[in-house]
């Protein structure tokens, strides 16, 4: 019964809500505005309706029902009490047209989130106006351009990228106008310096860098990185997207990055996916502040106010961004602590590192180093079934696929984030669903070869799902 669509639940005459009668004169609507025949929408009851949304919405995985081990994308708890705050009706309430005197406070939270942003990570200051990682990544490398425009060096055209790194990285260079070039990465899964070289010349503006990278590994050459790049002429960019593993422990400016973002919505409390609110912060080093997007915040005498400053990059969003998203940071730093905020990074790496000793008997460890924050396997050792079999089976048993066939370094690749929020007993139980889907491979491949079985949908055509999605109800009667 509640499998079937809302529409297929319609029954004429049933309804769900009852208007309040109105005392006094009926004014006809002017014909113009009168509907003929009655609108296409489904008869039902209240509880129909409200059992049917409750049952859609269980259909759905969230990181409230368990856990979520999304390699490269930090899906952790978000504090409910941050959302609460959000909700508060004197944030809500401003309007970005408000005169600056009216919302003194406003500009406060950004500025110290702003500070203490610059204290986690050693940049001098950043901007908002990012709606998201790559928004972030795209204004990062404006900045990079007019850094290179305004020393008259206009051979600059190429951006080097690890072939480790995020999708976004070459999609934002090439958006910005420049030539992506690849670097590969040597045995150890850094970036390969021999390769480095070879690529560097006076025609590149800079290089994308994620440390940890993609792999989850610390690039330990970092320094020998920076001298290489700052010696040619080109900038460091730090993609910070997912910045757990360092927090407090270690700042991307000490590594030589001169241009940085953050995801707030990853590191810093706001819940990310389906296309929610984001915020793409980005940092930059003292003497490239003044190419931040405007409006850039200024502050005379304790007060704050807008200002356009003639050597930005201009505008690159509507107003100053989601200024919701950035009190969720405020409230998740200060109520954290700075001496919490180490223990977020420790509690990442040792996390991920737990998950990497406890599994590399039954999947293939190709770098057996350290992790950080994350963890990259290369299937199963005993071959039996692939990784998007694996990943299918975790399903049937209640959990969040991980990040499977990324990076592109490994035929197999399944990424492992399981953050800092987790407990042992979550770890554990995850770790025991692991190595039995490993004896099931051996044992009963078709399990896992028919896999998912106790999921809503089974194995979907997910490219015509993600190209062609249909999100209307389509009856036969009515289309
Ligand atoms: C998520 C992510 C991005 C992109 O962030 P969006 O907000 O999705 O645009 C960039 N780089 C890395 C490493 C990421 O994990």
């Amino acid at each position: 019964m509640y499998d079937k669509l809302i529409f297929e639940q319609s029954k004429k005459g049933r309804i769900g809500y009852s208007l309040p009668h109105e005392e006094g004169p009926a004014y006809p609507l002017p014909s113009a505005f009168a509907k003929e025949e009655d609108l296409l929408l489904p008869e039902v009851s209240e509880v129909d309706v409200i059992r049917h949304y409750t049952n859609l919405s269980l259909k759905n995985y969230g990181v409230d029902q368990g856990f979520y081990p999304l390699g490269s994308c930090t899906m952790k708890y978000n504090p409910k009490i941050n959302e609460e705050i959000v909700r508060n009706e004197r944030f809500l309430n401003i309007h970005p047209l408000q005169p600056a005197a009216t919302v003194q406070g406003a500009f406060e939270i950004m500025q110290s989130v702003s500070d203490w942003l610059g204290a986690l990570t050693g940049f001098a200051g950043f901007t908002f106006n990012g709606f998201a990682g790559a928004h972030g990544e795209l204004i990062g490398l404006m900045i990079m351009k007019q850094y290179h425009l305004q020393r008259k060096d206009f051979k600059r055209t190429k951006v080097i990228v690890p072939i480790t790194a995020h999708g976004t990285n070459p999609a934002s260079s090439s958006l910005c106008g420049f030539e992506s070039i690849t670097v590969a990465s040597n045995e150890k899964g850094l970036v390969d310096i021999a390769a480095l070289k070879q690529v560097l010349s006076d025609e590149v503006a800079g290089i994308m860098l994620t440390n940890p990278n993609t792999l989850g590994l610390f690039e330990q050459d970092i320094c020998e990185i920076s001298r290489l790049v700052h010696d040619c002429g080109g900038l460091l960019y730090y993609d910070g997207a997912n910045l757990n593993a360092l927090l407090g422990l270690a700042k991307p400016h000490d590594m030589g990055f001169d241009i940085m973002h953050i995801n707030l919505h990853k590191t810093f409390s706001t819940p990310h996916g389906g296309g929610g609110p984001g915020s793409g912060p980005v940092g930059v080093r003292k003497d490239l502040l003044d190419y931040l997007p405007n409006p850039q915040i200024h502050q005379v005498n304790n007060r704050f106010e807008w200002v356009n400053n003639p050597k930005s990059i201009g505008r690159i969003s509507g107003f100053y961004g989601n200024f919701l998203v950035v009190l969720r940071a405020y409230a998740y730093i200060l109520s954290l602590g700075k001496e919490n905020m180490k223990d977020v990074a420790r509690l990442a790496v040792l996390n991920a590192n737990y998950i990497k000793e406890s599994l590399k008997e039954d999947y293939k460890l190709p770098i057996q180093d350290i992790c950080m924050h994350e963890v990259v396997f290369d299937g199963l050792i005993n071959e039996k079934a692939t990784t998007l079999e694996v990943a299918k089976r975790l399903l049937d048993y209640g959990y969040h696929p991980p990040t499977i066939y990324f990076p592109l370094l490994f035929h197999q690749a399944l990424m492992i984030e399981p953050t800092e929020v987790e407990s042992k007993e979550t770890l554990d139980g995850f770790i025991a669903v692991m190595k039995q889907i490993a004896k099931e491979a051996c044992d009963q491949p078709e399990l896992l070869k028919t896999a998912p079985h106790f999921t809503p949908v089974r194995r979907l055509d997910e490219v015509t799902a993600a190209r062609n999605p249909i999100v209307k109800y389509r009856d036969t009667l009515h289309v």
